[in-house]
């Protein structure tokens, strides 16, 4: 029997960050074995807020060869970038033809967006989501893996496909379900420990897979603790650099920097010493394979060519039965 079939992709916004690692990429490499896995390089929807288009290209690089040094495999993974299947927005634009403007309206990172760049709410915007439908339900994906704060898309998602089964009175797509990494589902800014770490809070706020160590261990060192007055329980950013530490540190360096805190003699400067530490040397073979891809742009080229022909055959398939059923 045919292997189920897993959709992700992440913009080519910048370098990925421990957030889109620990949310996505981390579980992406674990699903490889079990399913028929197709990782996307999401570059339409990095047009969605504001971009420089002469580092579009170079940071669909930067991903892709971020996406081989984590570990996804392109002998048993494809690996493909948005714009190169124009099936991608073919299928939204018809999917867009059955999704309401108010279901848009309220998906959260839509409210959020349009308040951060109030000159940039467009129509792109606004039906981010149904293109991010087509992405999944063009592979007819059943699992997607993704962080936390995906999942309003994903329910919008599952809408969409019942809306256009029930329309047309067919049954052509699965409806697909979000797999959340419950423990790391959800990684903080460091500068700004209330929200999720995210390439558009600045590079100061996340720890980037590919920085170099003491970069990475600046960023720790001046990672936002206490914030305010003192109130009950933990602070936000010490819970996050607790979270971090229980992922990347020895079992041993986390009980007893907790016990520390427990007894009120923690020094903060310790826990993000050993953190910076326990970061970096957890992150040393990923850099080490960055460094060869960096030197290979011709294995690069051929992945990605490799990639988007299979993309493209498997999206073909669908669209023919999509196009069957709208009578087109
Ligand atoms: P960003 O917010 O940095 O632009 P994307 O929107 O491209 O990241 O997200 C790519 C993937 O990484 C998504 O699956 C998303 O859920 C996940 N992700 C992003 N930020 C985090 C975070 N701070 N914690 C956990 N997962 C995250």
């Amino acid at each position: 029997m045919a292997r189920k079939r897993v959709f992700s992709g992440i913009r080519p916004t910048g370098p990925i960050h421990l957030g889109n690692y620990l949310g996505a990429i981390k579980s992406w490499i674990e699903l490889q074995d079990r399913y028929e896995c197709i990782y996307a390089i999401v570059d339409y929807h990095g047009m969605t807020t504001p971009y420089q288009p002469a580092e579009m290209r170079a940071n669909v690089r930067e991903l892709l060869i971020d996406y081989l040094a984590a570990g996804v495999d392109p002998e048993r993974s494809i690996l493909m970038v948005q714009s190169a299947v124009p099936e991608h927005t073919e299928l939204a634009w018809i999917l867009g033809t059955v999704t309401p403007v108010s279901w848009l309206e309220r998906v959260p990172t839509f409210k959020e967006k349009a308040e951060q760049h109030p000159d940039y709410v467009h129509l792109g915007l606004l039906s981010y989501g149904v293109l991010m439908a087509a992405d999944i339900v063009l592979y007819k994906a059943e699992v997607v893996p993704v962080g936390e704060d995906q999942l309003p898309h994903l329910e919008l998602t599952r809408e969409i496909v019942r809306r256009f089964h029930h329309l047309f009175g067919v049954k052509i797509f699965p409806e697909p379900q979000a797999l959340v990494q419950e423990d790391t589902a959800r990684i903080m800014s460091l500068t700004d420990p209330e929200k999720k770490m995210s390439k558009t809070l600045g590079p100061r706020s996340l720890i980037a897979l590919a920085d170099p160590p003491e970069e990475i261990r600046d960023k720790i060192m001046k990672a936002v603790t206490d914030t305010g007055p003192t109130g009950e329980g933990m602070s936000p950013g010490v819970a996050n650099l607790f979270h971090l530490l229980k992922i990347f540190g020895t079992d041993e360096e986390y009980r007893s920097l907790r016990a520390e805190y427990d007894a009120g003699t923690l020094r903060y400067v310790n826990l993000k010493r050993t953190l910076a530490d326990a970061i970096i040397r957890s992150l040393e073979p990923f850099r080490r394979r960055r460094a060869q891809l960096e030197n290979d742009p011709a294995y690069l080229e051929r992945v990605l060519r490799d990639g988007i022909r299979r993309a493209r055959a498997l999206a073909r398939e669908t669209m023919a039965e999509v196009k069957e059923a709208c009578g087109l």
